[in-house]
């Protein structure tokens, strides 16, 4: 049974505030404005209204009030929605006087998305778009998520799965109705010529390089290196100087080990494998393996050594660190008063590292080349191909499994016998996974199509 109570919850930020916007969906939507503010705006109208408690008659506030009536609205149920000025207390009454209301109750995390999709405004990927926007800290990563809200995947791959059961409807076609005079008889050799080409397409969306992930993660910049060589001193000299968004994984509460950085408008998430370390604390042990995870699996590391240190530690290797790309950060030089950068050194340094830096971590000489680099570096990586099709491992799961039903479409066209019910088997199962993908299965269409292509009259 689904529930169908009215929901209600504090939409903006956290009080006090200049305006709270407090928001109800469902049946007794309009019923709360009648109460609470006497009257219904005109739908999607903004109207000053005084807003009382129902109980007492109490003015609490006045208000900007708004009426949606269903299907138009954020969750396709009649929508009520007050602009109240932002403090607890208003809030408070407010809230207390929707509560008192028949019907009405206080909304769960997420409910209001929820109904949205569940009333067919949104589909998954749409959700998921929508979480990442109110979650995006860089503009690179807003666009990402504006652009998946808006249904670069969720399009796509709904566009992916209507051909998919128009190939279906071919193949089926091909098996129920074989003995009909109206029914073409090559039907699968044009059926899988059309899954080749979406196999194909799906596959070429696949093949990103994960750019889209990874801009949602941010890209994983470790620092590491022999203990001393000041990778913290470094770490926090980033972090200060680049203003770091948010430090989501102050995990140990000793140290900050994890950083957000936007670098050019790209997000960057830094590591200090300095403040890895292991901790009794259950809480704390379960981010240090997370955080051990990341740095292992970095997209670049930092090396960073002692620049006095001599040619010995530049075979120091960052063994459980296979990064695709290694710097080497020559760290200290106010000591040594080397001052090279940026240049491949002698050759006693060996290849693996891509590119070497002399620094003063405390001083900060070199750190501005230093981070100029790895603003290039990030925006290389995000400027190849098309960008951002895939935002998530669910996502990749989903296309993945269908390119894999649709290779076993192929491999069983090349087999012979009674090969259209596996044939339509595995396009069944490819459109499954592509509806999953949106949140949407449904196999009742595949005959309309049928019948509406056909015209078989039946
Ligand atoms: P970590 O163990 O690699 O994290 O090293 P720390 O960042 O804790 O630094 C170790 C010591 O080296 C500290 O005393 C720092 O102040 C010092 N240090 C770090 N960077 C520099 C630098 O560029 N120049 C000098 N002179 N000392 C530094």
């Amino acid at each position: 049974m689904p529930d169908r109570s009215t929901i209600f919850a504090l939409s903006s930020g956290r009080p006090p505030a200049a305006i709270a916007v407090v928001r109800a969906s469902g049946a007794q939507a309009r019923t709360a404005l009648e109460k609470l503010a006497g009257r219904v705006p005109k739908p999607r109208q903004a109207a000053l209204v005084r807003v009382r408690d129902p109980a007492t008659g109490e003015a609490i506030d006045e208000a900007l009030a708004l009426w949606f009536p269903a299907p138009h609205s954020e969750t396709g149920e009649d929508v009520a929605e007050l602009h109240l000025h932002g403090g607890h207390a208003v809030i408070a009454g407010v809230l207390d006087a929707l509560g008192a209301i028949e019907g009405c109750r206080l909304a769960e995390p997420g409910e209001f998305t929820r109904r949205a999709f569940e009333n067919g405004r949104l589909d998954l990927t749409a959700v998921e778009g929508l979480a990442d926007l109110i979650a995006a800290e860089t503009p690179a990563q807003r666009r990402q998520a504006f652009r998946q809200l808006k249904g670069l995947i969720g399009d796509r791959a709904e566009a992916w799965r209507r051909r998919l059961i128009e190939i279906l409807a071919l193949v089926e076609a091909r098996i129920d109705f074989s003995d009909e005079a109206d029914v073409p008889e090559d039907l699968i050799g044009p059926a899988l010529h059309a899954a080749q080409q979406l196999r194909d397409e799906i596959a070429a969306v696949l093949a990103d390089g994960r750019r889209g992930e990874r801009l949602r993660d941010g890209l994983v910049v470790a620092i590491a290196g022999p203990p001393n060589a000041g990778k913290s001193t470094l770490f926090n000299r980033l972090a200060r100087r680049e203003a770091a968004i948010v430090s989501p994984f102050a995990g140990t509460t000793r140290d900050i080990i994890e950083v957000h950085l936007d670098l050019d408008g790209y997000p960057v998430t830094l590591l200090d494998t300095a403040g890895i370390r292991d901790s009794a604390e259950p809480v704390e042990q379960e981010g240090v393996r997370r955080a051990r995870d990341r740095a292992a699996s970095a997209d670049l590391v930092l090396w960073v050594i002692e620049g006095s240190a001599g040619g010995r530690t530049y075979e120091e290797t960052p063994d459980a660190l296979n990064a695709t790309e290694k710097w080497l950060i020559r760290n200290k030089i106010d000591l040594v008063g080397d001052k090279s950068c940026g240049s491949k050194g002698p050759h006693s340094i060996r290849d693996e590292y891509r590119f070497i830096y002399s620094i003063s971590a405390v001083h900060g000489e070199g750190v501005e080349t230093l981070v100029t680099a790895l603003s290039a570096f990030v925006r290389e990586y995000f400027s190849g191909g098309e960008s951002g099709i895939v935002t998530r491992a669910r996502h990749r799961r989903s296309l993945e499994e269908t390119v894999a039903a649709l290779d076993r479409v192929a491999g069983q066209a090349a087999n012979g016998n009674s090969r259209e019910e596996l044939i339509a088997e595995e396009l069944r199962a490819a459109a499954t996974t592509l509806g999953r993908l949106t949140g949407r299965i449904d196999v009742e269409d595949i005959l309309d199509v049928i019948f509406r292509d056909f015209c078989i009259g039946k």
